[in-house]
């Protein structure tokens, strides 16, 4: 109903009033109105004054099928009017089920059996309960350890938000320190001087083995990392690195987790990355976002079989793993997943696919500006890095607002970009077209 429909200023003031929304600075809290947003097609988003936006970020790395498609409406209403809920302890559904056995099918290895949960932080916390089970019924609770990296991003619940690498988002919260190692970011553009990148790969994987002897394999339990660490600003690994880390959990028995929460479901190209980007297959992968598009909130843990195998054979087969969320294994969830993967499935991956290198070689140009530093990314996600100056490359010396600038200028000329301090975040959804593309990428230069 039109009459119901909120003016601007009228959903300002009743969010201010009553409203909080993530990552509030102390002295706003409830008292912010951030971008809104009325509705959305394809790639596009209209704002609160009517403007058409080019969803720049496909809302937080995951409208991967574009807004406003009406099969994923459809089964939404479809499911909820068959079966909308029903108990994951004592009964299941046939959406899940399906569901599992078709991610399966895409994953790498023996990952053969997912636990479902509400997103990506409850699917890392999971995955890393699951490992602090794992070890304690295999005789190993001392082997608990959670290795992950600085720039890393993993999650808000408070063990998943501990294994967080971005030091201004612990300035001020608790964390679980003493369960957290954390290694070196692995970004090749912030590499030590005189290091070229096959160089700096190894003082990555020897300060990992280093961790490890010191601290002892006994005592570590998992090793979690983004193929492509995402809200740390896009950084692609070296080459090698993925894989050569994956080998020292092996030999090491520390179990490795693949956080694809953004990585997955087409944003590289693959439903999974890990291996047929990376060539690795992981103890673990936990997904979010993409699996529904956003259209319903669903993650997940795929977890290997082998792992499952052990815990059957343990000593301690009657040992309970203590560990379910009511919203586990949702039939509407399951449902537009399944609906989802046809379309990746039926067109969208292959389109992803045939659009990123042209995406990639277009945000490139805008490294002819001065003020950027670097544009760097792999698929549908790209980072542009602004410095000070290209020498020193350094970004302290910078207005460090510079993002949120950019993309005040950007949204005027049409486009919604993802700003982080002194960098913006591109990863629209996978429908995106050249001309598309192309208009993204002319109203970043203008605007930078
Ligand atoms: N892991 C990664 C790699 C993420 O990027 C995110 C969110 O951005 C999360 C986990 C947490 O997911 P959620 O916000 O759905 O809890």
């Amino acid at each position: 109903e039109a009459a119901e429909v909120l003016a601007q200023g009228e959903m300002t003031a009743l969010a201010r009033q009553h409203l909080v929304q993530p990552w509030p600075v102390a002295g706003e809290i409830g008292a912010e109105a951030r971008g809104g947003i009325r509705s959305g097609e394809g790639i596009y988003v209209i704002d609160g004054e009517g403007r058409k936006l080019i969803d720049g970020p496909a809302g937080m790395w995951c409208v991967n099928a574009g807004h406003r498609r009406k099969e994923l409406a459809d089964v939404l209403y479809e499911q909820a009017m068959e079966l909308s809920y029903n108990s994951p302890w004592y009964t299941m559904n046939e959406p899940s089920v399906t569901l599992s056995a078709r991610l399966a099918g895409h994953a790498p290895g023996d990952l053969s059996h997912v636990f479902y949960t509400t997103g990506g932080s409850s699917a890392v916390e999971t995955a890393l309960r699951f490992m602090q089970f794992a070890n304690n019924v295999r005789g190993r609770p001392e082997k608990k350890l959670i290795v992950s990296r600085q720039g890393g991003y993993h999650g808000s619940t408070y063990l998943s938000a501990s294994l967080n690498g971005r030091p201004r988002d612990h300035d001020w919260m608790d964390s679980a320190s003493d369960q957290v190692i954390k290694l070196t970011c692995p970004n090749p553009f912030r590499r030590p001087a005189g290091m070229d990148e096959a160089q700096f790969c190894d003082m990555l994987v020897e300060e990992f083995r280093d961790v490890i002897a010191n601290r002892g394999a006994e005592r570590i339990g998992a090793f979690i990392a983004e193929p492509v660490m995402a809200s740390g600003g896009v950084i692609v690994p070296p080459y090698g690195y993925l894989s050569r880390m994956r080998a020292l959990c092996s030999e090491n028995d520390i179990l490795f987790i693949a956080d694809e929460v953004v990585t997955a479901f087409g944003r590289l190209g693959s439903v999974f990355a890990s291996q047929e980007v990376f060539g690795i297959e992981p103890d673990m992968i936990t997904f979010a976002k993409g699996v529904t598009s956003g259209y319903f909130p669903l993650g997940g843990v795929m977890i290997s079989a082998q792992l499952l195998e052990d815990l059957r054979r343990s000593n301690h087969s009657e040992a309970m793993f203590a560990h379910g969320l009511t919203y586990s294994s949702h039939p509407i969830g399951c449902a537009v997943a399944l609906k989802n993967l046809d379309i990746l499935e039926g067109g969208l991956l292959a389109h992803a696919r045939d659009v990123s290198d042209y995406f990639q070689s277009s945000l490139k140009r805008l490294e002819e500006l001065p003020l950027v530093g670097e544009v760097r990314g792999l698929g549908l996600m790209a980072c542009i890095e602004c410095v000070a100056d290209r020498v020193s490359n350094n970004p302290l010396t910078l207005d460090l607002e510079v993002g949120k600038r950019i993309d005040a200028h950007c949204q005027e000329l049409g486009l919604l970009v993802r700003p982080l301090i002194n960098m913006c975040v591109m990863s629209p959804p996978l429908t995106i077209e050249r001309p598309q593309i192309d208009t993204m990428t002319d109203i970043l230069h203008t605007s930078i």
